[in-house]
């Protein structure tokens, strides 16, 4: 539920590699991964620290036609910011939705714009996204400078007003700011981390996750495999518990071999030792993601 493709290099990291379509599917090939849902980047200026001008793929609709010509393996997502259109709270997005569901995008995402998960041009953008019958990933962080993503406190108070405000949109959650708050008892700094250590009391996520069926879970990345992994009881925990609601991801964001993540690894390890089910194993990695993808015809 989570691959890029393109050059996501800062300027610190330029020595590492760019994900390419080819380099992408060698990949997967090598990891036993049939199909990747593509998400375009970067939607919004706080994203990245320079945007991917140079990159082989510069923006998002490059990524968005890399990934249609290859849909034995790729499976595309749009993107936005929800400020587009004029920064207003009644932005008409219809014309863009539409252009990227005739595209043959099933998906928004991962959507990162620097504002409440619960400013008025943000709702806008998700309850218009639901209409479409498009699912969303979010980047989401704790508040302050130089982070990206939207923002929230500690608790997720902004995205669960979000939740309460667009009942009919699928949010999928990712992120620090997101996953940090799977435990209680974290800190401001913490919120925009990666925490670590036992979770003796359980955070705003597993609630959310209770009580609003509109929200599902995207493994990816240091911040969704620390989540699960700090832990370790609690995570196998969570991992049945929310067996219907966690989506399987890596958001490798560079072509080279130091950059591959273990969430695959790590689940199929599980599996093995019996703590979670093949039902479980196969709902997280593909079924879920098929569910809530409405659009997605294989
Ligand atoms: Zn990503």
């Amino acid at each position: 539920m989570h691959a890029h493709i393109g050059d996501l290099r800062s300027p610190r990291d330029l020595h590492r590699k760019p994900v390419t379509v080819e380099n992408l599917i060698t990949r997967l090939n090598e990891e036993g991964i049939d199909l990747a849902v593509v998400l375009p980047w970067p939607p919004c200026p706080e994203a990245v620290e320079f945007p991917g001008l140079f990159s082989e793929y510069p923006d998002i609709v490059s990524q968005v036609r890399a990934a249609i010509r290859r849909p034995d393996r790729l499976i595309p997502f749009g993107n936005a910011d929800p400020r587009w259109g004029g920064n207003s709270a009644s932005t008409d997005f219809s014309w863009l939705l539409e252009r990227f569901v005739e595209m043959g995008c099933v998906g928004m995402g991962e959507v990162s714009a620097n504002i409440y998960f619960d400013d008025p041009r943000a709702v806008n953008f998700f309850r218009q996204c639901g209409e479409w019958d498009l699912p969303v990933t979010i980047e989401s962080t704790g508040p302050g400078e130089g982070h990206y993503g939207f923002i929230d406190d500690i608790g997720s108070p902004h995205l669960e007003r979000l939740l309460i405000k667009v009942p009919d949109t699928i949010i999928i959650g990712h992120g620090p700011g997101f996953w940090a708050d799977i435990g209680d008892g974290i800190t401001i700094e913490e919120k925009s981390g990666y925490p670590q250590g036992p979770i003796r009391k359980e955070g705003a996520i597993p609630r959310l996750l209770r009580e609003y069926p509109n929200l599902y879970a995207d493994i990816s990345a240091q911040s969704g495999y620390n989540a699960l992994t700090r832990d370790r009881e609690f995570g196998i925990n969570f991992l049945n518990e929310f067996q219907d609601r966690l989506l399987f991801g890596t958001d490798v964001c560079f072509g080279d071999e130091e950059g591959r993540t273990r969430h695959l690894k790590y689940l199929k390890k599980l599996l093995e030792e019996g703590e979670i089910t093949k039902k479980a194993f196969e709902k997280i990695t593909y079924r879920n993601a098929l569910k809530i993808m409405k659009r997605y015809h294989a």
